[in-house]
């Protein structure tokens, strides 16, 4: 795996500050099914890295003592921490509003045939990848199968009554460019997506997220071996806009390692730069007696927050036509 480092620092990237905390995003370690070429985690089925519980009774007790109200819940497949539904249940009952990024596929895995009636039950957030709506672009992405498995899951979900207006179930899908290159228009691909997937599939969901894919990890060293990887920085800084500054997710955000340690976000996780651009990095802990830094750790990875239309853990900031300008 080549060090994308050395490039992402030639590239300055305006300073950004935090104002609130409100969410916790809690990485739950790199296990998952599935080895997706563009995985920024370089997640896969042979990682043995997983958030304990003492861990997670420290994220229930920050969220109590700062009065955050949301946990995002990442990975990997999160789902494959054994503690997952110990947490979701707690924090639910502690009435913290809970976001699971869901890779579909996971539920006809033996062993997590659960995942989606237990999310309905604990009326989770589900934020489902589903990169493209063509069979053979989301296969070639992530592996033979991942498609139709997808679909699978996603009928289920949907007969549990996420997508369906009333049910109090929100699904949200996420998609990714399958190359070097920007996310169309969200407001538009999520039309494309919501007549395909229904016509073609009988799926029903509630928005869709358009996200670019980070210069880092996996995809960022695929970049570098191709020599694509100061082209699509040029594409990228070309593409920035300064109104998406205001949007970007480390204002709101902390993202915690699967061994409780502080980061902006969770890419500057995978890049491991410590909160606030500190020496070192600071651990949840401290966010039980000490402020966290104001400043955020920038590089020039945080360009695919703001190319375009902008691209955070929610999808695009901007209108399509203020995009496409
Ligand atoms: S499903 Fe998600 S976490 Fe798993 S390898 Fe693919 S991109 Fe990474
Ligand atoms: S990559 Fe992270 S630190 Fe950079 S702008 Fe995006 S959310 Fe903020």
């Amino acid at each position: 795996m080549r060090d994308v480092w050395p490039q992402l620092a030639r590239h300055r990237f305006p300073a950004v500050r935090r104002d609130r905390i409100d969410c916790l995003q809690l990485n739950l370690g790199y296990l998952c099914n599935l080895s997706c070429l563009h995985c920024h985690v370089n997640a896969g089925p042979h990682r043995k890295e997983l958030m304990d519980r003492a861990t997670m009774q420290l994220a229930l007790d920050v969220a109590e003592a700062r009065a955050i109200t949301r946990f995002d819940l990442t990975g990997g497949s999160p789902e494959m921490n054994p503690h997952f539904r110990w947490l979701v249940s707690t924090a639910r009952a502690r009435g913290i509003a809970v976001i699971d990024r869901l890779n579909p596929t996971i539920a006809e895995v033996d062993g997590y045939q659960w995942v989606p009636e237990f999310l309905a039950e604990q009326g989770v957030e589900v934020v489902a990848s589903l990169p493209c709506h063509s069979q053979a672009n989301v296969d070639s992405q992530r592996g033979d199968g991942v498609f139709e498995s997808s679909i699978r899951v996603l009928r289920r979900l949907n007969e549990l009554g996420y997508g369906r207006p009333g049910s109090g179930l929100t699904l949200n899908l996420v998609y990714n460019p399958g190359g070097a290159f920007l996310p169309p228009p969200q407001a538009l691909l999520e039309a494309d997506y919501k007549c395909l997937l229904e016509v073609n599939f009988g799926i029903f969901f509630n928005s869709l997220y358009a996200l670019a894919n980070m210069p880092v990890k996996r995809f960022g060293s695929q970049l570098l071996s191709k020599g694509q990887f100061e082209p699509y920085m040029d594409l990228l800084k070309a593409a920035h806009r300064d109104d998406n500054l205001a949007s970007v997710m480390c204002r709101s955000l902390i993202s915690v390692d699967w061994r409780g340690f502080l980061y902006d976000c969770d890419f500057n996780q995978m890049l491991d730069m410590p909160l606030g651009g500190e020496d070192s990095a600071r651990h949840l802990s401290s966010l039980l007696t000490v402020d966290p830094p104001p400043q955020v750790a920038v590089n020039g990875h945080c360009y695919g927050c703001t190319a375009g239309q902008g691209s955070s853990c929610g999808g695009a900031f901007v209108e399509p036509a203020i995009a496409a300008a």
